[in-house]
């Protein structure tokens, strides 16, 4: 199959592009579209077989559900069997925009799309290219992350293509994305809402609107007992790898910058190549290896923004082990050290040790 890729200008999108991709929706076919979070693949979330396809593209385990796309609050009463007082809450707050609900599904909503769940995973994106497309067409879009099972999100269309050109109909181009990291998932099946993913809206910003809020005890504890099974299908499985040995080093600045250049240097001297993901405040401070700034901690969107795109970009430098400084876990940092600790399969390093 050969892909169209056609670019869009996110302010001022081109209606016959956004048409075109919503006839192939309509048809059952493919489409990748930017959001806020990270790049999408689409397919129409009520036909099953267009469902059974994102799976296929992505090398997808059929047990992992779909987030479902809406652009239109009432839309939940469609797909949603019950809508609670939160939901309503939380949709006026934070929708459109980087937050997902869980929610029991209505008989509309086939299994094939919740990965054989009784719940339905709900999202109105705040990115006018996927407001369009959902509108436009008139179909609501499940859209897991565009990218192959397994590797790093995409946050440009590039990512998109290097993954999956010739495996879907269509991507549609509008630059790099925002936030750079997937939403936040919350549970709402539960008299007490549960967070299932991290991500930019925290447990505090939820908390502000609908009283207490628990975390998912396996987003928490998953790197220190492997009994606990996560809660939402997707987190289980080791994402966001990159092709290389990751490591965090934890501990104060200088001691981190410190031993990750005496890492380094023993790798050099062994022929391991060696990347290096740095920061703006350090990224000077590095004597070799390949550094590359994932962004500035005096802005944690640059980090999150940084993330993905470093990863894959060390893929291509074929280095051998990866050294990433590490990040506060609070707020939305939980979000980024959640990725970055999956990323790493746990590996850490205290930089305390020199
Ligand atoms: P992705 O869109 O690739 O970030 O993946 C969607 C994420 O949402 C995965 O981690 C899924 O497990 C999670 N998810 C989707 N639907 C549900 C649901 N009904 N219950 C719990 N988690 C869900
Ligand atoms: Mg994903």
């Amino acid at each position: 199959m050969k892909t169209i890729i056609d670019k869009v200008n996110k302010d001022d999108c081109d209606v016959n592009i956004i048409d075109k991709a919503g006839k192939i929706l309509k048809s059952g076919g493919l489409v990748a579209f930017p959001t806020e979070t990270v790049y999408g693949l689409g397919g129409d979330a009520l036909n099953k077989e267009a469902s059974g396809k994102i799976y296929a593209a992505k090398g997808r385990p059929s047990d992992n559900p779909l987030i479902v796309h809406i652009a239109d609050k009432e839309a939940l009463y469609e797909l949603a069997s019950y809508v609670p007082e939160s939901a309503i809450k939380l949709a006026d707050k934070f929708w459109p925009g980087p937050l997902t609900m869980v929610l029991n599904k209505s008989a509309v909503v086939p299994k094939e799309t919740t990965g054989g769940l009784d719940t339905v995973a709900i999202r109105f994106p705040n990115h006018p290219v996927a407001i369009e497309l959902i509108k436009r067409s008139k179909v609501y879009i499940a859209a897991p992350s565009a990218n192959t099972s397994g590797r790093p999100s995409p946050t440009l269309a590039k990512h998109v293509e290097d993954d999956l050109s010739g495996r879907i109909d269509m991507i549609i181009d509008g630059g790099e994305v925002g936030i750079g990291i997937e939403s936040t998932i919350v549970d709402l099946t539960s008299e007490v809402p549960v967070i299932l993913r991290p991500g930019y809206i925290t447990k505090k910003m939820l908390e502000e609107v609908v009283g207490k809020v628990e975390i998912d005890k396996a987003i928490l504890e998953c790197n220190k007992d492997k009994n606990y099974k996560p809660k939402a299908p997707g987190m289980k499985y080791k994402h966001y790898a990159p092709k290389a040995e990751l490591y965090i080093v934890e501990g104060s600045q200088e001691e981190v910058v410190k031993t990750i250049n005496k890492m380094t240097l023993e790798n050099e001297s062994k022929g391991i190549k060696t990347g290096i993901i740095s920061t703006s405040q350090t990224k000077d401070s590095y004597v070799s290896g390949i550094i590359k700034c994932i962004g500035s901690r005096d802005d944690d969107v640059s980090i999150s923004q940084g993330l993905y795109k470093v990863l894959r970009e060390f893929d291509e430098c074929d280095v051998d082990i990866i050294y990433t400084e590490s990040f506060m876990d609070d707020d939305f940092g939980q979000a980024i050290m959640n990725r970055l600790l999956k990323a790493a399969g746990y590996k850490i390093i205290n930089g305390g040790i020199l």
